[in-house]
């Protein structure tokens, strides 16, 4: 049995690994390759549980429904798992069995709300037989991917696709939820930038309804619990509240900030006003690239014309004129911002320093 906690987390136990394994036909059921990964349909990260809670809610039949569950489970090979993980493409139920699955779902759910309305009690979703038939629906178009599908248990024939759809994936068939995988699928579909085809605009509006309906329940007497929003002043009275944590005093306060001055040429900056003047008033070729020196004239840039939108000076834009512009060489001797090596040393380059050491290799 796989070990599943209430809480979701989980680990795919060997039993599990073997039971899938041997249910895909120990390949890939996208390209047939025998290398495999066991992937999780939904809920791959310990920390989304929410979509499996849903699924558990939608019907009495899946109210046992776990993330380690065989249908949340299929076999893809290591490149297709971390396409499906991000989202590059979707497996989706077949335009037929989506067909069934609304068919179904409008007449169950007139005849449960029937039951209801006349004080009887709900026998809950029920879903029609459907077949594993899955459809492979290219969401990312990248570079021209060709991809074969080997012949599995479940495919006699070989065919050949692509991930721009130019060459249509058959319909798939492997064990699998078609309710996690439609829910697994549809914010990628829902995705504005998605590689738009036929498949996918035909499958978004289908799948889109079908969660829908899946999420409604009848008129019950004990409705459904639903997520309220917390009363607003008491959020805001929460937010306000001071932060009474362990480390919070040792969190250092933000100085408030003071009007940023011309620093006088004392000890610590007189090398840094030299550079200044030597690399404002000398022209050298090769000098490093950057941050250069300009002339802090503030008279030039409180100029207001009657069409200006602010009125008054720009308090901010003034005093950012009266910083002292930073040279090269202060950011070469700046001190890091960080101890230890998580970081590494810093070092900058000009791009004659980047030119050079690229030739040189
Ligand atoms: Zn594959």
């Amino acid at each position: 049995m796989p070990q599943s906690s209430s809480d979701g987390s989980s680990s795919v136990s060997d039993s599990q690994k073997a039971l899938i394994t041997s249910r895909d036909g120990s390949l890939c059921v996208l390209c047939g390759f025998g290398t495999i990964d066991i992937t999780h349909v939904v809920a791959r990260n310990s920390d989304d549980h929410r979509t499996v809670e849903w699924i558990r809610q939608v019907a009495p039949s899946l109210s046992n429904f776990r993330k380690d569950d065989a249908s949340n489970l299929i076999c893809l090979c290591p490149n297709h798992h971390r396409q499906f993980e991000s989202g590059q493409f979707v497996l989706v139920p077949s335009p037929q069995v989506r067909k069934v699955m609304l068919d179904h779902e409008l007449s169950d759910f007139a005849m449960r709300e029937d039951l209801v309305t006349r004080g009887e009690s709900d026998p809950g979703r029920t879903f029609p037989p459907l077949i594993n038939e899955f459809d492979y629906i290219p969401l990312r178009g990248g570079p021209l991917c060709i991809q074969i599908h080997n012949p599995t248990p479940y495919d006699s024939s070989l065919f050949i696709f692509d991930n721009l759809d130019n060459r249509l994936c058959p319909l798939l068939h492997f064990g699998a939820s078609h309710i996690a995988l439609m829910a697994e699928a549809l914010p990628h579909l829902s995705n504005v930038a998605r590689l738009r085809g036929q498949k996918s605009e035909a499958a978004l509006p289908e799948i889109s309804n079908l969660l829908e309906l899946y999420h409604r329940q009848p008129n019950r007497s004990d409705p459904t619990p639903v997520i309220t929003v917390p009363d607003y002043e008491a959020f805001c009275a929460d937010i306000e509240r001071s932060n009474a944590h362990p480390s919070a005093p040792v969190l250092p306060a933000v100085p408030s900030s003071t009007p940023p001055m011309n620093p006088l040429p004392t000890q610590t900056n007189r090398g840094f006003m030299s550079n200044i003047t030597a690399s404002s008033s000398v022209e050298t070729r090769g000098s490093p690239p950057g941050p250069t020196p300009i002339e802090s004239d503030v008279s030039s840039q409180t100029e207001h014309t009657s069409d200006d939108l602010y009125v008054g000076e720009d308090v901010q834009l003034m005093e950012y004129a009266e910083e002292q512009p930073v040279t090269w060489e202060e950011l070469q001797n700046r001190p890091r911002l960080f101890g230890g090596d998580e970081v590494g040393p810093w070092r900058f380059a000009s791009a004659d320093d980047i030119c050079r050491s690229m030739t040189r290799v």
